[in-house]
C-alpha cells in the first residue's frame, strides 16, 4: 500500500489570489513568480491557473525551459540574474528577458553575436546588498548596456529588503528613483508585501509587480496579517492519515529524545508524514494539526518518516483518520500553512518549498 501522504494543489485558490492581485494593482503589469518550482507547487501544476498573468519570473533556464514547453509565449523574465556567458545562446532562443545585475553580464551580452536583441531589467542594490549595481555605478552601467547593439530594451528592477518590516520601503524608494531618474524603461519594485500593502503609491507600484508568496495563498507578512486579512485562498493542502495508534500513560515518554512525557493517560496517533516529506523538524510539540477535521497537536520529535499527533481531545479518532498537516479537511476545516510554519519558527515560504519529491501530489 502506497503511503497515505498527498499534496493537493487547489487550482481554484490559485486563480483567486491572481485575480485578487489584480484588483490591488489594475495598473500595473504582473510577473508571476514561480521560481522554485512555483514555491514548491510545482510549475506544470499552476500554470494553466497562473497564464493570466502578464509574464512568469523564474530563477534559471531549466524553468524557463518548462514554461516555453508548456506553450507559454508571453515573457519570461530570469529574476535573480542567474545567467552566464554560456548561457546566453539559449536565452536568445528562448526569447527570455535577463536581470543583469554585474559588470561581467553586460561582458558577456557584449561578445555574445545575436540577431536578436536582448530585453534586461538593470538591477539596482537600493539597499537590499543581495545583487545589483550600486547606485553610484548605476547610470555607467546602463549607458554601456544602452550602447550594445545586443540590447533592444533596457528597463529598471530593485528589491526590498523591508517591504513588510518597520524599516519600510522609504529610502529604498528615494535611491531607485534618484538613480533611474530621466532614464528611459518600465520599472519593477514590488514583491507580495510591497504589492498589497503599497502599492496605491505610483512610484512604489511602477510599470510591473512581482508577487510570489501570495499567489500562493499565504501571508507574507504573518502573523501581523494573516492570509485571510490580505483575502487569499492558500493554494496547498499537504494530508495525511493516522497510520499507527499508542495509549500512554502518565510518566511515558514519545518518540526520539523522549523530549515529550505525558501528564495522564492519552491516545497519540502515529502519522506517516516526517522530515523526509519536508515537514519541518522544528515543527514539534505543539505544533498545530488537524485529525478528522478538528484541531489538535504534534507531540514530541518529528522522525525522518513519521510525526505523532493528540488524539486524546478527538472523539472517534484513531486508525485511518484523516490528518491535515496544513491546508482544507475534508469536513471544510482549515489550517494555515503560516500558523504550522511559526510554531516551526520559520515562514510558509520554507514549508511550501520544502515538500519532498517523494511526496504524491494531486491537482484539483
Ligand atoms: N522579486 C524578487 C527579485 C524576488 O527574489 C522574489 C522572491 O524572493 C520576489 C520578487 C517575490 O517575493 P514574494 O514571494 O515575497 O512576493
Amino acid at each position: 500500500m502506497p503511503r497515505p501522504i498527498l499534496a493537493t494543489i487547489h487550482s481554484s485558490a490559485l486563480r483567486h489570489n491572481l485575480e485578487r492581485v489584480r484588483q490591488a494593482v489594475p495598473d500595473a503589469k504582473l510577473w508571476a513568480v514561480i521560481k522554485a518550482n512555483a514555491y514548491g507547487h510545482g510549475i506544470e501544476r499552476v500554470y494553466e491557473a497562473l497564464r493570466g498573468a502578464d509574464g512568469f519570473a523564474l530563477l534559471d533556464l531549466a524553468e524557463a525551459e518548462r514554461v516555453r514547453q508548456l506553450g507559454w509565449r508571453g515573457p519570461i523574465l530570469l529574476i535573480e540574474g542567474a545567467f552566464e556567458a554560456r548561457d546566453l545562446e539559449l536565452c536568445s532562443r528562448l526569447g527570455l528577458w535577463h536581470v543583469v545585475h554585474c559588470d561581467e553580464q553586460i561582458d558577456w551580452l557584449a561578445a555574445h553575436k545575436t540577431q536578436v536583441g536582448h530585453r534586461v531589467f538593470l538591477k539596482l542594490n537600493s539597499g537590499m546588498n543581495r545583487l545589483g549595481f550600486p547606485a553610484e555605478r548605476f547610470r555607467s552601467a546602463w549607458a554601456r548596456l544602452n550602447a550594445l547593439t545586443q540590447v533592444d530594451e533596457i528597463s529598471f528592477i530593485s528589491h526590498f529588503s523591508d517591504a513588510d518590516g518597520p524599516r519600510g520601503v522609504g529610502h529604498q524608494l528615494q535611491v531607485f528613483h534618484e538613480a533611474t531618474r530621466d532614464l528611459p524603461g518600465e520599472r519593477s519594485l514590488c514583491n507580495s508585501a510591497a504589492t498589497l500593502a503599497l502599492a496605491d503609491d505610483a512610484q512604489v507600484r511602477c510599470d510591473w509587480v512581482r508577487p510570489g508568496i501570495v499567489l500562493y495563498g499565504s501571508s507574507p507578512d504573518f502573523p501581523r496579517h494573516t492570509h485571510g486579512d490580505w483575502a487569499l485562498q492558500p493554494a496547498m493542502t499537504l494530508s495525511s492519515r493516522v497510520i499507527g495508534v499508542q495509549q500512554l500513560q502518565a510518566g511515558d515518554t514519545l518518540g526520539y529524545g523522549s523530549t515529550f512525557t505525558a501528564d495522564g493517560p492519552m491516545t497519540v496517533g502515529i502519522v506517516a508524514c516526517g522530515y523526509a516529506d519536508g515537514y519541518m523538524r522544528a515543527c514539534g510539540t505543539g505544533t498545530p494539526v488537524l485529525v478528522d477535521g478538528q484541531r489538535t497537536r504534534v507531540l514530541g520529535r518529528v522522525s525522518m518518516d513519521m510525526i505523532n499527533v493528540d488524539l486524546t481531545p478527538i472523539e472517534g479518532a484513531g486508525m485511518g483518520s484523516e490528518v491535515t498537516l496544513w491546508g482544507r479537511a475534508s469536513n471544510g476545516a482549515r489550517l494555515s500553512i503560516d500558523e504550522v510554519a511559526a510554531a516551526g519558527g520559520t515562514l510558509g515560504y520554507e514549508l511550501m518549498c520544502a515538500v519532498a519529491a517523494r511526496v504524491p501530489v494531486m491537482v484539483d
